[in-house]
């Protein structure tokens, strides 16, 4: 029996950057992790799909590289090199990672961890060793894997969930994505713009359900421009695995639908796996096969903290497991966490980019609040215009009594990068006033952001005037 001070389980961005802070407050730590450092967030998940996506991105820049005076004769895609790049990209992050975690003396484990009462972590280790080690506190942080629902055919060859798509990238002429969520659009997104016929089936009314109704509509838009087909309400029923392709079968309006594809991505959410996490009788509370949290990540069982996917209540997003390792730690090592739990941006690096954070003007009104909106269309952003982008937009959703940001909702270019701006306003209480209050540079799409902010109360100076009463002077 090993003792330690903290153990952390998981070396995803939960896990790690639970393991950096621990150093930093002079907590040593072990951390256990059974394959890559970075977990599915570097390796399978947020990384490489965005590598492969500015992959597509750049294709599809290069066909319309004529417009900008660019002559391009023939630009096609060699997908064993779009995979292949995207896993230099995780390469050298996560030999970043690993380097950070030996300068700060953290011990990285390799093997398979369970919990014991103890709390105990008890490894296998990739060498066949079993390690036990006692632990003063625990911090579980082993995320979640693709969740296949119980649909016929599911086995077959030509089905892949998101890890099949991105250790293969495979070059296909036809993809249906089963699941109009996140992983479902920016799949989608990607190989639309690398030519193929892309369908997607969503069971729910829209595109990413979850977000403003605006977003999830305008993007649909954006993705049949470019040559897919999206059906909502699409409840998919049975895949059926042929020679030549594979045939989904979906119930649409009442009626039984069939569209056939090189390659079927399902896409319809993930999983976690808590119950092999537990030896030895070890019982953690559970909601929905996540583990149950209080506000500073405590399980039921005293000195055992769980955070990131499989902390029950949280968005599933590598930067809320992250946040979520630092309150953890900060709370095992009683010192105060600055960080808003509560305020989470949400991105969607789809082609136009969306991002989404704190209230939608639904939701404010679900929740009884009165609500001003300035919405702001980037049409009349002078770098929408250089990059010869066409629709998008930027919505502020502020308290009518008092100015107070609530949420904001954006679908443009760079939209992931701009958000950061509005969930620092949410986060600090600030007035769309106080907000729209510091020069933004020119031209810049964050110039949207300032106007999105000054048409709350309906003073966007580029975009055009309601009717005004006569000023007499
Ligand atoms: P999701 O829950 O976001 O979306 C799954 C979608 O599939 C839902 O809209 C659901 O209605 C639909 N669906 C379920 N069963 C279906 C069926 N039989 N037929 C048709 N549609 C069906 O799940 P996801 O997209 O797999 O993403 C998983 C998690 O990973 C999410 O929490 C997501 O936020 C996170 N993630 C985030 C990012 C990012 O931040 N950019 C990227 C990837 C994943």
């Amino acid at each position: 029996m090993e003792q330690r001070e903290l153990v952390v389980v998981g070396a995803g961005p939960g896990g790690y950057v639970a393991a950096l802070k621990a150093a930093q407050l002079g907590i040593s730590c072990t951390l256990v992790e059974r394959a890559e450092v970075g977990g599915t967030c570097l390796n399978r998940g947020c990384v490489p799909t965005k590598s492969v996506l500015h992959s597509a991105e750049i294709f599809a820049q290069a066909k319309e590289a004529a417009l900008f005076g660019v002559r391009i004769p023939e630009a096609s895609v060699d997908f064993s090199a779009v995979r292949d790049r995207a896993q230099e990209v995780v390469g050298r992050i996560r030999d970043g990672v690993e380097s950070l975690l030996a300068a700060n003396g953290i011990e990285l484990v390799r093997g398979e961890a369970r919990i014991a009462p103890g709390p105990l972590v008890k490894v296998t280790c990739q060498d066949g060793d079993e390690r036990v080690f006692s632990a003063h506190d625990v911090v579980i942080a082993t995320g979640s894997e693709p969740a296949l629902p119980p649909i016929q055919g599911l086995d077959g060859p030509r089905v892949m969930t998101s890890d099949g798509m991105l250790s293969d990238v495979p070059c296909v002429g036809s993809l249906v994505v089963i699941g109009g969520g996140v992983i479902g659009v920016e799949f989608a997104s990607a190989y639309a713009d690398f030519g193929a016929a892309v369908t997607v089936l969503e069971a729910l009314p829209r595109l990413l359900p979850t977000l403003d109704r605006e977003l999830g509509q305008s993007l649909a838009l954006a993705l049949k421009k470019r040559g897919c087909t999206v059906c909502t309400n699409a409840l998919v029923r049975e895949v059926r695995n042929e020679t030549d392709g594979a045939v989904v079968v979906y119930e649409s309006k009442g009626e039984v639908r069939e569209v056939r594809a090189d390659a079927i991505l399902v896409a319809t959410g993930r999983r976690c796996d808590v119950a092999s996490l537990c030896a030895d009788g070890l019982e953690l509370a559970c909601e929905q096969g996540r583990i149950v949290v209080d506000g500073q990540l405590r399980t039921s069982v005293p000195h055992v903290y769980a955070i990131g996917d499989i902390a029950a209540g949280g968005l599933q997003l590598a930067h809320v497991a992250s946040a979520q390792g630092i309150a953890a730690v900060s709370a095992i090592a009683n010192v105060p966490c600055e960080i808003d739990l509560a305020c989470v941006p949400s991105c969607v690096y789809s082609n136009p980019e969306i991002s989404s954070v704190g209230m939608s003007e639904a939701e404010a009104k679900e929740s009884g609040i009165e609500v001003q909106v300035g919405k702001y269309l980037m049409t009349g952003n002078g770098k929408t215009v250089i990059a010869g982008m066409d629709r998008g937009f930027i919505k502020v959703v502020a308290r009518a009594d008092d100015g107070v940001v609530v949420g904001a909702q954006l679908l443009c270019g760079r939209a992931t990068d701009l958000v950061g701006e509005l969930a620092l306003a949410i986060a600090r209480g600030m007035t769309a006033d106080e907000a729209a209050s510091v020069i933004r540079a020119h031209p810049t799409f964050e110039e949207g952001v300032g106007e999105a902010l000054e048409a709350v109360f309906g003073c966007a100076v580029h975009s055009l005037p309601k009717a005004r009463k006569a000023v007499s002077r």
